[in-house]
């Protein structure tokens, strides 16, 4: 059972997550304001914040970012649908998104990924890619590309272990750069493209098969993990 902070400021909406959210099993805290919801935040240490980013009192995502820093799971809660928002919003940190308006099992279904994966900090473990072409072993901090260990920097590890966290989802630069180097630097979202470079010529990845390119966004690992 996991602890879920709910904080919307619409009472209907609220009422109906937290009834959902019970059912499937969880302990759910809630709050009606962005004040409320970041004292939640920072003294009850929930395991996830549901967040509703048009709050009354204070920007949605400034509370994000807090909880990001914490490295609490988010799944924002918006009525606003654009490209440009969605990726506002996982930039400062957001594990996924719900549109407005939303089914309640959609939210509960998602909230048991975003907590199955353990949360934002998207630890990989030991993991295999490719049909086991790509060996990750976090712990050991090693990769191993056809039995060959990759000589990698600790950026290219980063995007490497950040990607393939997440095989098929896109990340912005921006996002990148906020979960490989933990902070936000001006400047560096540039070279990430020359990073991401470096990182597929030591995977052989010419064809960029693994670290696909995705248009106008960033990057997303290509290659499926092994069941
Ligand atoms: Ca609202």
């Amino acid at each position: 059972m996991a602890t879920l902070l709910v904080v919307e400021d619409e009472r209907d909406i609220r009422d109906l997550l937290r009834r959902y959210l019970e059912r499937a099993g969880h302990s759910v805290l809630t709050a009606a304001t962005g004040a409320e919801g970041l004292r939640h935040i920072e003294s009850d240490a929930p395991d996830l914040v549901l967040l509703d980013l048009g709050l009354p009192d204070i920007d949605g995502l400034d509370l994000l970012e807090r909880a990001h820093s914490l490295h609490i799971a988010v799944i924002a809660l918006t009525a606003r649908s654009t490209v440009e928002d969605r990726i506002r919003g996982l930039e400062r940190g957001a594990d996924d998104y719900v549109t407005k308006p939303f089914s309640p099992q959609e939210v509960v279904l998602r909230v048991a990924a975003v907590l199955g994966r353990g949360g934002r900090s998207a630890e990989v473990g030991t993991l295999r890619f490719g049909n086991g072409r790509l060996h990750i072993d976090e712990q050991a901090h090693t990769a191993l590309l056809d039995g060959q260990a990759l000589e990698l920097t600790p950026t290219e590890w980063g995007l490497l272990t950040t990607l393939a966290s997440r095989p098929g989802r896109a990340f912005s630069r921006g996002e990148l750069v906020n979960r490989v180097r933990g902070y936000e630097f001006a400047g560096y979202e540039r070279t990430v493209d020359s990073h991401v470079k470096n990182l597929r010529r030591k995977l052989g990845d010419d064809d960029a098969t693994v670290v696909e390119t995705v248009l106008g966004i960033g990057y997303r690992f290509g290659w499926q993990r092994d069941a």
